[in-house]
């Protein structure tokens, strides 16, 4: 369990630099925003919700997802995927984690495993969109036939082909030319805030049986972190994080696609620290960035038990307080 807190604060580290990185580019991006409609519903009618230093964010009041008023253009966003040098550096460490961690047999299933198991009623095909690495390929090559990935990335897709022996296109969904009809079970895992155009569910829809599942993770909009850190939390405070759901935003995407909404739990990340709260409310906060060493042992003990005690209960999930949110949609 120590071992877990040193692994998270090297992460939070890592998380820090690329913060930083992350902030000086939304400098330099400065002004070239474009007016932008609710990718859900393609229509303006929205409150005003909160500024962050790339965006103005508001709600769409007919499906309550939370976007950016004005946007970058699409081919900044590809460039930044391809090319970002800050994002390479970590993609390495991470890579070198993950090596260790499989060769110590240390890579244990995350909770996303158990839920697709559940829920896929077939097991013949599994594809992940925006695999990174493709662990999730990992975990589930032991439960389906067959499993592939799409990543963007040269570096992860091949880099994670080689580590865990899959099959990673590094191509579009579209240029991957994918036979339609025939997966179980398609998952975006950290995938879907990041999309310029929620359109690629007709595609999804298209490749899936009748009756197969999307799953999908990504920052909840409702948590409990978001509630308290509100435009400071990390799943905003940064320009590449562009659809922020709640349930009712899921649910209007599920119809527009063709599916139905068949489970939404969140995980039991808190994502609050004591030294968060604590600092919450000055003026230069900005959330996972503060170290107060009084404080430390602390966060420790937090972290340790809000790790045991919520993975045990599943509090957060049973009330949907977690940072995340696990959204299972089946194909009509
Ligand atoms: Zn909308």
């Amino acid at each position: 369990m120590i071992n877990k807190y040193i692994e998270y604060k090297i992460h939070l580290k890592e998380y820090i630099k690329y913060t930083l990185e992350s902030r000086e580019f939304i400098k330099r991006l400065n002004g070239k925003l474009e007016e932008n409609l609710c990718p859900i519903c393609g229509i303006n009618d929205y409150k005003d919700v909160f500024k962050t230093l790339a965006y103005e964010f508001v709600k769409c009041n007919n499906c309550e997802l939370v976007y950016p008023k004005k946007l970058f253009k699409q081919e900044v966003f590809d460039e930044f995927y391809k090319e970002d040098e800050g994002q390479n550096k970590i993609w390495k460490s991470e890579y070198e984690t993950l090596m260790l961690k499989k060769f110590k047999k240390e890579l244990s299933e995350q909770s996303y495993v158990k839920i697709i198991k559940k829920y896929s009623l077939k097991k013949n095909k599994y594809l992940d969109i925006g695999c990174g690495f493709g662990e999730s390929l990992y975990h589930l090559k032991h439960y389906f036939k067959s499993v592939e990935g799409i990543e963007l990335n040269k570096y992860t897709s091949k880099m994670g082909s080689f580590l865990f022996n899959t099959k990673i296109y590094n191509k579009t969904l579209a240029k991957a030319k994918l036979k339609k009809g025939t997966y179980d079970c398609i998952s975006l895992l950290n995938v879907i805030e990041h999309l310029y155009d929620l359109d690629i569910f007709y595609e999804i829809n298209k490749l899936l049986k009748k009756g197969g599942i999307v799953y999908i993770e990504c920052p909840f909009m409702d948590s409990l972190s978001m509630e308290l850190f509100r435009e400071k939390h990390n799943a905003v405070d940064n320009f590449e994080h562009i659809n922020m759901f709640n349930i009712k935003s899921f649910e209007k995407l599920a119809k527009k696609y063709g599916f139905e909404v068949v489970n939404t739990t969140t995980d039991e990340t808190l994502d609050i620290q004591l030294n968060d709260i604590l600092m919450a409310n000055s003026k230069n906060f900005i959330h996972r960035f503060n170290d107060i060493p009084f404080i430390n042992p602390l966060n420790v003990f937090l972290y340790l038990l809000s790790n045991t005690v919520c993975s045990k209960t599943k509090l957060l999930s049973k009330y949907l307080g977690g940072s995340y949110i696990q959204v299972v949609l089946r194909k009509k």
